[in-house]
């Protein structure tokens, strides 16, 4: 049963997390990363994908701020915050949400990302009600 495959693997990247170590997949055909992890790859479909240990640095890809109506009072709580894509160093692409910056600075961020300057990001794991979520702050 699927669930009874996917749970040990959101397990183990939770409690990585919680640790401050970062794990992917990484898929034994054709060598692609799924960070968060996933069952397959999804790049080609493979079954077959093994444990990699992530730095947990990546760069951001782009930056939104958040709108009034899905502004998160637990994410405020933390500091100014917005949405990215992130793309990891080894490569996997998601989305998080990134701290450091809220709307003020969502137009000079994107203006410097259009004009291929690397910015950074770092993980910023949050407590929320018990678990961990895995989010990004600026470098
Ligand atoms: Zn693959």
């Amino acid at each position: 049963m699927l669930k009874d495959r996917i749970e040990p693997i959101v397990k183990k990247f939770y409690d990585g997390v919680a640790k401050g170590t970062y794990y992917g997949r990484k898929c034994t055909e054709c060598g692609a990363i799924e960070f968060p992890p996933h069952l397959m790859c999804n790049a080609c479909g493979a079954r077959q994908t093994e444990w990699v240990e992530l730095s947990g640095h990546g760069k951001l890809l782009s930056f939104v701020a958040p709108g009034i109506q899905n502004d998160k009072p637990y994410l405020k709580a933390e500091g100014k915050y917005g949405y990215g894509a992130v793309q990891m160093d080894e490569g996997p692409i998601y989305t998080f949400v990134i701290f450091g910056a809220g709307k003020k600075r969502r137009d000079d961020i994107n203006s410097r990302l259009k004009a291929g300057e690397t910015i950074g990001v770092h993980p910023k794991p949050i407590q929320r009600n018990g678990w961990v979520e895995l989010c990004f702050e600026l470098d």
